[in-house]
């Protein structure tokens, strides 16, 4: 198989992750074509918001994007790049990592599923006077849908339940509004099982049941809180991935933008000691959206694996370059897919 596939270069470390990128795909057995367009601070400054034209224009072509650290300077890439291609819903998986000091014992394994808009993310909020103040939260539709079906595509997948999440009993307009679109949508799904938590005790049961729970739907914010919980528990903010989506009419995916979690970490660039595990993770997840379930777990399998088994970067304590753990990922994952043929 061929796929083209966008990707967008940024700046600090992002030269050497898309190095690290290149040399997994080489090893894998499938075709990738990149298509780069320069993202980074000195281009766009160049080129101004034309640059944009150019991502968007090459994003819809090939539908599939690997997107690398930018720098937010005037503008926010991620902001404008949403804005552009419609971005509706941000799936988040956050893992145990092997080897990763945490003060949580559990194992976790949550996928978040995170509707982008609204919520009071889109708050056009006003100050009352000056004793008080008042917000709007808006819930839709559309992207409620959207999320939904997403989620429990990825549930069968999975073979997991679905758990979606809110306040309804207090947020009864919008929060209800959300669940009742979760409810209709659990019709097309007879074979997953949908649990729904208020969201005070998701937090609380994740933490002392995290077993019980793989893919997590939410509105914009609790998504925002959630994640940053689950990577609290996880032990790490900057080694996972998350996927920007965007739905044809069908509610199926249409375009889709991944990234890695942490930024572009200036002050090691250049210096070939970068973490790639999280733009890692990010080509593991396109490889599952493209179609390549069995590689994309396959390769986030081998990368924890290998974490796990102490080969790992300065920053995990390990000895490795950004490029030699790369090369570990990609022989490993060689070795691992010839014995699979077998
Ligand atoms: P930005 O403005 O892009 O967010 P930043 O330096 O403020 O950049 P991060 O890029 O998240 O924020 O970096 C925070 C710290 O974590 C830095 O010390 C950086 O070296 C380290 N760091 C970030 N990403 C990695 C990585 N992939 N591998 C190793 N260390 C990293």
């Amino acid at each position: 198989m061929k796929y083209k596939i966008t990707e967008l270069l940024g700046d600090g470390i992002s030269a050497e992750l898309a190095t690290a990128v290149r040399t997994v795909v080489a090893r894998l057995p499938i075709e990738i074509e990149f298509e780069p367009i320069d993202l980074s601070l000195g281009n766009r400054q160049a080129r101004g918001l034309a640059i944009y034209d150019d991502a968007a224009e090459a994003m819809h072509r090939n539908r599939f994007t690997l997107k690398y650290p930018t720098t937010t300077a005037k503008e926010s890439p991620n902001a404008i790049l949403r804005q552009r291609c419609q971005f509706s819903v941000i799936h988040r998986p956050v893992a145990t990592i092997p080897g990763v000091p945490t003060n949580f014992r559990g194992q976790l394994a949550l996928n978040i599923v995170r509707v982008a808009t609204g919520g009071t993310y889109d708050d056009p909020g006003r100050p009352v006077g000056t004793e008080a103040a008042v917000s709007l939260r808006i819930v839709e539709r559309q992207p409620c849908w959207q999320a939904a079906r997403y989620a429990f595509a990825l549930a069968q997948r999975l073979g997991r339940s679905m758990t979606s999440s809110s306040k309804h009993t207090i947020q009864r307009a919008t929060d209800g509004l959300f669940e009742t679109i979760v409810s209709e949508v659990a019709r097309d799904f007879p074979d997953v099982r949908h649990q729904e938590e208020l969201f005070d005790a998701l937090l609380a049961k994740i933490i002392m049941h995290p077993d019980r729970f793989s893919v997590v739907l939410v509105l914009n914010e609790y998504g925002d809180f959630l994640s940053d919980m689950a990577c609290g528990l996880i032990g790490s903010m900057g080694m996972g991935a998350s996927s920007s989506l965007s739905f044809d009419a069908k509610g199926d995916v249409h375009l889709a933008m991944f990234d890695p979690a942490g930024g572009t970490a200036p002050d090691i660039a250049g210096k070939n000691l970068a973490n790639p595990t999280a733009i890692i993770l990010a080509l593991a997840m396109l490889l599952t959206e493209i179609g390549e379930h069995e590689l994309g777990l396959q390769l986030e399998r081998t990368t924890l694996d290998l974490i796990g088994r102490g080969v790992r970067t300065r920053d995990l304590h390990g000895e490795l370059s950004t490029s030699d753990f790369a090369s570990a990922v990609a022989d490993e994952m060689a070795s691992r897919l010839t014995l699979a043929a077998w």
